[in-house]
């Protein structure tokens, strides 16, 4: 059984069709990029996935289960977690505090069972592990404002990690990073993804971090899957080379 199935998931935005009838599967383990031009519905699609965004017609499935719909914090509590496009931390606290809020919302509605200090301990450690698999434990203490834009970026991964999901949803983790920081990032996530007890499913526009980390890329095109495969496979699809690769050449 595939970890997630999406089974012609679709999302409307008034006239438009964002998300169009999807089917889409992801293996346990498995590093899935998806690429797509501008308003192609990805970062769409990861809000149906994680149910931010209701669809309008289609289902979910995850670790065997129809998740279609359900509220946020129990998709998260299923075991999906996920960065978004733009940052989402808080500045004025330290990387640790930033990650340890995160680690206690998978814990929210658990509190009365473990009592308040046992969570504390748990998620400051949850906290500690996940910075250290992002090579940030450094930069624990510091300002998550004060951190370069790539360890900004990091530091929301080990956000996500911390909720300990089976699968991890990054929206573009290299947007707005330079050679070097792109270079890095990869290397970290790669690490932190060696073992395989995660699967990921990352939005990324630079083809060279696409061909470094995924088993599989799925193009998307005005809503659509245009095609999917491995990413060699991809690459040479002329239809893709049209439509989307030479948008950007
Ligand atoms: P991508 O992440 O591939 O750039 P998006 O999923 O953000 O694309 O957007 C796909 C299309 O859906 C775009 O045309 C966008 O304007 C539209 N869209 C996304 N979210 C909303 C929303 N909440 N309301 C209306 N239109 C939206
Ligand atoms: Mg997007």
């Amino acid at each position: 059984m595939p970890l997630l199935e999406l089974d012609g998931l679709s999302r409307r935005f008034g006239a438009l069709l964002a998300v169009d009838t999807v089917d889409l599967r992801v293996e346990t383990g498995e590093i899935r990029a998806i690429i797509g031009p501008n308003g192609a519905g990805k970062s769409t699609l990861f809000n149906l996935i994680t149910s931010v965004v209701k669809p309008t017609a289609g289902r979910v499935r995850f670790a065997n289960e129809d998740i279609t719909g359900l509220p946020v914090q129990e998709v998260a509590q299923k075991g999906i977690a996920r960065t978004f496009q733009l940052c989402h931390l808080f500045p004025a606290l330290s990387a640790r505090e930033n990650v340890r809020i995160a680690a206690q919302a998978r814990d929210q509605g658990r509190w009365r069972f473990f009592g308040g200090d046992a969570v504390l301990r748990r998620s400051a450690e949850q906290a500690d592990a996940a910075l250290q698999r992002l090579g940030l434990e450094r930069h624990a203490d510091a300002l998550a404002g004060t951190l370069g834009h790539g360890d900004q970026r990091l530091l929301e991964v080990a956000m996500a990690l911390a909720q300990r999901p089976r699968l991890l949803l990054l929206d573009e983790p290299t947007q707005g990073l330079s050679v070097k920081e792109t270079d890095h990032t990869v290397d970290i996530l790669k690490s932190m993804l060696a073992d395989r007890d995660l699967s990921m499913i990352l939005v990324e526009h630079d083809m060279e971090v696409v061909f470094r980390l995924a088993d599989f890329v799925t193009v998307l095109h005005r809503g659509r899957v245009l095609a999917d495969g491995p990413p060699a496979v991809v690459k040479e699809s002329a239809q893709v080379r049209s439509a989307y690769l030479g948008e950007f050449a």
